[in-house]
């Protein structure tokens, strides 16, 4: 026998009851994007791995050891997409859309990659969804963001939520926090994690995400970013807390609160779920003013977020279920194909959805069938057309097809 083949690691097939659910969830996420203004936007699973070395930045995790990179035959190096902020923001420049009126709303769904050790809620690839607003700096975008958010985890059937804010400031402001924290770092350097200790240049705001214990105790003595915001950010920081207030949103604000990526500045978010395990995230994002800028776009401000797909399903109690009970159109004896299938697609056109016998079952059998699919009614086709209505037990015959139409139409879903 040939050797079996397999998903790659950390790769799953979306098999149909899970599929039924991805499909669900779009369509509520669709519904609360475009309630919010947002518009659907794609951009390609690929792209120079240098727009994610700059737009991600170089010292940060997923540049560092996540990406799936590789070169193309004509050597460029491709890199399939661990993120879609990125991208977004290159082809806001690309396509010139700061001349568009701003903010410029976008939403994305679609597959990403990261090379991670595979596990319940951590794949290698997965799907997000994401929201970014481009071109305004206003507090109520990155309030509006956050809500957005919460409302589509709410109809997602999500719950244990926990949301956790906080604000990095601006870049420049920022500088002299880093200053101040990398000189904390540098007394306690001994205490630290390996990992920490070769980052206290790069990225010392990382050393407050670690799990190394001795880490941890020396983090929970150091200079915070928040009591050390400029006035505009401490500013904007109060406005943004401001309107989710007047919005009922409840948050904890939390000063060790780092994202995984080098562009965010002032607001920051994460999403959690105490229905997940250890992979607790469910979504994030915050305000990055001045990517676009770095991807050779002109000075920009935005602000967005992107949830995983799976982890709200894992964290959702809600059925998504959604797929309406089908009609069966059964054959008595063989003679009956011809008709059993014309009407089957008679009423598929009447918007019924509808199964066949497609087997070569009994008809004892295929009553078994249709009851293990949750037939609401099963269309007998032999001499004439006998009519089951499987709720009631009642069975009746019909004259053609389109009383049998008619029938179906009338039942409940
Ligand atoms: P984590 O801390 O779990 O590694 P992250 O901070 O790397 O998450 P983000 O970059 O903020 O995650 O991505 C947004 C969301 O995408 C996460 O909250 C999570 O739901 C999902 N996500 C990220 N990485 C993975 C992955 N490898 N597999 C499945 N979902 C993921
Ligand atoms: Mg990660």
């Amino acid at each position: 026998m040939a050797a079996k083949l397999q998903a790659p690691r950390g790769t799953f097939d979306v098999l149909p009851e899970d599929g039924q659910r991805r499909r669900e969830l779009y369509r509520r996420a669709g519904s609360v994007l475009g309630r919010y203004g947002y518009r659907p936007f794609e951009t390609p699973v690929i792209e120079d791995t240098d727009l994610f070395a700059r737009g991600v930045g170089e010292s940060t995790d997923i540049v560092r050891k996540e990406m799936f990179t590789f070169e193309d035959r004509g050597g460029r190096s491709l890199t399939l997409r661990p993120e879609g902020t990125a991208g977004v923001a290159r082809a806001y420049v690309e396509h010139g859309m700061h001349k568009l009126p701003q903010p410029v709303k976008l939403w994305y769904w679609g597959p990403f990659f990261r090379h991670e050790r595979a596990q319940a809620g951590r794949y290698r690839q997965f799907a997000q969804v994401g929201t970014e607003a481009l071109g305004s700096d206003d507090p109520s975008l990155d309030a509006e963001s956050i809500l957005l958010l919460a409302e589509l985890l709410e109809a997602a059937g999500v719950h244990e939520v926990r949301l956790r804010l906080a604000s990095l400031g601006s870049l420049e402001a920022r500088a002299a926090y880093l200053d101040k924290l990398r000189g904390y770092l540098r007394e306690h350097e001994g205490e630290l994690s390996e990992d920490v200790q070769g980052r206290i240049d790069a990225n010392p705001l990382r050393a407050f995400d670690a799990d190394h214990p001795g880490t941890r105790a020396v983090m929970a003595g150091a200079p915070r970013l928040l009591d050390n915001l400029s006035g505009d950010d401490a500013e904007h920081f109060a406005e943004v807390r401001a309107l989710l207030d007047g919005a009922g949103v409840s948050y904890d604000v939390d000063p060790t609160l780092v994202r995984g990526l080098d562009y965010y500045t002032r607001t920051v978010f994460e999403f959690e779920s105490g229905r997940l395990g250890a992979q607790s995230g469910v979504g994030g994002g915050g305000r990055y003013d001045g990517l676009v800028e770095q991807l050779g776009g002109p000075a920009t401000p935005g602000v967005g977020w992107a949830a995983g797909i799976e982890r709200i399903l894992l964290a959702s109690d809600s059925e998504l279920g959604g797929f309406p009970r089908p009609v069966y159109v059964a054959v008595a004896d063989d003679g009956g194909r011809r008709e059993a299938f014309a009407l089957a697609t008679a009423l598929r056109e009447a918007g019924i959805r509808t199964e066949l016998e497609q087997a070569g079952r009994s008809l004892k059998g295929q009553l078994k069938h249709a009851d293990r699919l949750g037939a609401k009614a099963v269309a007998i086709v032999g001499e004439g057309i006998e009519w089951k209505d499987m709720g009631t037990g009642e069975q009746r015959s019909v004259t053609n097809a389109q009383e049998a139409v008619r029938i179906a139409v009338g039942l409940e879903p």
